[in-house]
């Protein structure tokens, strides 16, 4: 059995999954190991659904890591084509002064999502179900909706596995050794796998480590894990 691969990724759930198709289709030697057989109910994707919305309040940083991922799961959902995204809208509701719904309006402007103002007889016309008092306002992010988060780690599973990524269930990880960017990773007595210190794996770390501190200059440095 191959023990040696240029990325391991431990846990193959929203995060690890997704990490592991993407680094696969840039022509890694993927292996997940999940302690379950994702998707599945032990974790945090466990259901239909997961909201996806991009007017964040507080820092810039999370609206444009929304929209960035917002592209990323509509080419997500183009590749496994099947739907994994439901645009229903999100309505956010609050009194008109709600300091985090001026926030939500002033960001919005900023980034140009679009986003409808409400009065509480607009909310009452559209959605009949609702009953609100009058003073109440709503803000309608129309392109916001929900993921199917159970379909997404499977569609990842898949479009990963098509990549030559090797999905190892039920194989939780015990313990992890790092040792000068070679990582041992235990997953029972005798069984080890090794994330080896490639030149492929150095450049792929490199990429994303370059990536990532453009998003956020806080990221941890060196180390031989991605
Ligand atoms: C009820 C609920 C509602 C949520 N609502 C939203 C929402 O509306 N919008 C939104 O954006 N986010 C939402 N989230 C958050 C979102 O679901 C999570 O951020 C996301 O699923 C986390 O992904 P993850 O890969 O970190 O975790 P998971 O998907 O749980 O993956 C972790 C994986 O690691 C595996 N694992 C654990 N230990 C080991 C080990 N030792 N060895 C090997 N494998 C291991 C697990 O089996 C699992 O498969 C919600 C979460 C919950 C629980």
């Amino acid at each position: 059995m191959r023990t040696a691969y240029d990325v391991i990724i431990a846990g193959a759930g929203s995060m690890g999954m997704s990490a592991g198709y993407y680094l696969a289709s840039q022509g890694a030697e993927v292996l997940l190991l999940d302690a379950f057989n994702p998707p599945h109910t032990f974790g945090s994707h466990h259901g239909d659904t997961r909201l996806l919305r991009h007017a964040y309040t507080g820092s810039r940083t999370y609206t444009e890591m929304a929209l960035r991922a917002d592209k990323l799961w509509t080419e997500l959902e183009q590749a496994a084509g099947e739907p994994l995204i439901v645009r229903s809208g999100v309505l956010n509701i609050g009194t008109p002064d709600s300091s985090l719904l001026a926030a939500k309006l002033e960001r919005s402007n900023e980034y140009g999502i679009e986003l409808e103002t409400l009065s509480s007889a607009d909310m009452g016309n559209r959605w009949p179900g609702l009953t609100l008092r009058d003073s109440y306002t709503g803000m309608f992010e129309k392109r916001a909706g929900y993921l199917l988060s159970e379909a997404c780690v499977s569609a990842c599973r898949r479009l990963a596995e098509a990549q030559n990524a090797v999905v190892r269930p039920f194989t939780p990880l015990r313990r992890l050794e790092a040792e000068r960017g070679d990582v041992r990773a235990h997953t029972g007595p005798g069984r080890l796998y090794r994330q080896s210190r490639s030149a492929q794996s150095r450049r792929l770390v490199r990429r994303h480590r370059t990536a990532s501190e453009a998003t956020d200059s806080r990221l941890p440095q060196g180390g031989g894990l991605v």
